[in-house]
């Protein structure tokens, strides 16, 4: 079974300026968002979007038009601000963060939401038990073997991932990195070292392509399934205004390589070269016989 997954997380953050911002959230809305649905269309592909809560609440647009076109509709958590990551928030925080964001998006798609990507993929061991209990059913917040953790924040969680499955499994109820019985579904994030995902596909695209010709000989014959990442952001370009990078890190060394190189590198290929890159993405898979499917079309009995 040959299965590809694109998911979208859909939200405000500036790759060109840093920090979360209403005028990138209305550049995602009337720009980025569209674009992105006119691809898969052309491809007639469906896919998964992880939306922020809310900023859908401010512009239910986002949801409509993505539900409409018969994409899954999930959540990327009620805000993307840092300083309430969840694998910083207790376990009460999470989950009435995972009930608020889950009851917004529902009310707009007017569907029952099971799927999840934590802001960041940054979850702690309470996080699954705070999915089951606010109703969820899928998690995609896990990159097996994905190395450039070190790099992003949270990474002594994500130390995890070294030993996270590689095929979608039913997670630990304390650990959504390991095989367990909590009835959560992880559908892992595509890596082999390095991340197969939107950025990487800019920053570095003979990497890429090597990273996906590495997924490719993996998934082929196998029950894996190609999970890639992208924002609808990196497909479009903003003005740069030319601020000073929101300083995230306390340690001035973390600082340097997750807040200020980090930011120099992202900015590589955005917009048109973006869209370029990534409709090559879609038809290699599309050329290698593979099934475009959402999260929740995963059973997770595969081995
Ligand atoms: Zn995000």
């Amino acid at each position: 079974m040959r299965r590809c997954i694109m998911t979208n997380d859909v939200e405000t953050t500036s790759i060109i300026n840093g920090g979360l911002r209403v005028e990138t959230g209305d550049r995602v809305w009337k720009e980025g968002l569209p674009l992105i649905l006119d691809i898969y269309a052309k491809y007639n592909i469906r896919a998964t979007f992880f939306f922020i809560a809310k900023y859908a609440k401010r512009c239910p647009e986002i949801v409509t038009m993505v539900h409409k076109a018969g994409h899954e509709v999930a959540l990327h958590g009620l805000t993307h601000d840092h300083k309430l990551s969840f694998d910083t928030m207790s376990y009460e925080l999470q989950l009435e963060h995972l009930v608020e964001g889950k009851k917004i998006l529902e009310d707009i798609a007017g569907e029952e939401i099971v799927s999840f990507r934590s802001p960041a993929l940054r979850v702690n061991s309470d996080t699954p038990r705070a999915l089951v209990e606010a109703g969820f059913r899928y998690d995609s917040s896990v990159a097996p073997q994905r190395l450039d953790m070190f790099m992003s924040l949270g990474s002594k969680n994500k130390m995890q991932w070294l030993k996270a499955p590689r095929t979608p499994y039913e997670t630990a109820i304390d650990n959504l990195a390991r095989r367990g019985n909590s009835g959560i579904i992880e559908v892992p994030v595509s890596s082999f070292g390095a991340p197969y995902i939107g950025t990487a596909m800019r920053v570095a695209p003979r990497l890429t392509k090597l990273t996906r010709s590495l997924v490719y000989c993996e998934t082929k014959d196998t029950n894996k399934v190609v999970n890639f990442l992208i924002h609808p952001i990196e497909l479009i370009t903003e003005p740069q205004l030319n601020e000073k990078i929101e300083r995230r890190s306390k340690n001035p060394i973390a600082y340097l390589l997750s807040d200020v190189i980090r930011h120099q590198l992202k900015l590589k290929n955005l917009g048109e070269p973006a869209v370029k890159l990534f409709e090559k993405e879609i038809e290699y898979w599309l050329e290698n016989k593979y099934d475009f499917v959402t999260i929740k079309d995963i059973n997770g009995k595969e081995k």
